[in-house]
């Protein structure tokens, strides 16, 4: 099957502005992290191996304690270029929502065996340079789970773990600086909100006229 075969079995192109792909020439390592406010908020943590972007769904998001071992979904490849991606993918079409790029990067394998040998065993480890992201991890597949596509992204010890490091404290894109955009769903919710339990405002009211305060009451 070609390698991108499922990523664009996904997708209808016409309506998404999401790149159809095809394979890089160069092994460029790089990685990217991606915030996507999808059905649920996940972060995607995808890393090129061979060409394409191999690629994790991690509900809570990367961390940089060692002590926290975060749920890492393996998804299917995905394009080269997907690593610039920051958009919106439209409403009824796979993985809408928005998406911005909250890390990127180079990365490097460690150890002896290439990246593409460490995932085939089901145990990665490799050294991240990014804004955010820095240091040594390890992906590790659980071998027990039912699901078969469950790993798990740990930091290791080292001069960039922090166990005081908040996900949430870091939500911005690393290339616009901005939050993860408003989904429309949100921003409905908060025109309700506004229209139901704003204060009434004076000055709005119909017919309401600028006057001095009285003097005596
Ligand atoms: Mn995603």
């Amino acid at each position: 099957m070609p390698k991108l075969a499922e990523y664009r079995r996904k997708r209808r192109f016409a309506e998404t502005p999401e790149p159809r792909g095809k394979t890089a020439h160069r092994d460029d390592k790089v990685f990217v992290v991606q915030k996507h406010d999808a059905t649920r908020l996940h972060y995607d943590l995808r890393l090129e191996v061979g060409g394409v972007l191999k690629s994790w769904a991690v509900p809570k998001g990367p961390s940089l304690n060692p002590g926290d071992k975060r749920l890492a979904v393996h998804v299917e490849d995905n394009p080269f270029e997907y690593r610039n991606f920051e958009g919106t993918i439209p409403e009824g079409n796979y993985g809408a929502g928005e998406v911005i790029i909250w890390d990127q990067g180079t990365y490097e394998p460690e150890g002896a065996l290439s990246a593409a040998e460490q995932l085939e065993r089901g145990e990665l480890k490799f050294r991240l340079h990014g804004s955010k992201l820095n240091g040594s991890f390890v992906l590790v597949k659980l071998k027990r789970s039912q699901a078969k596509n469950e790993w798990l992204l740990i930091k290791h010890r080292d001069e960039h773990a922090d166990p005081m490091w908040n996900v949430d404290e870091h939500g911005e894109s690393v290339v616009s600086g901005r939050p993860l955009p408003k989904t429309h769903k949100e921003k409905q919710k908060e025109k309700r909100v506004n229209t139901d339990s704003s204060p009434l405002n004076p000055a709005e009211l119909p017919g309401a006229r600028r006057a001095p305060m009285p003097s005596e009451i």
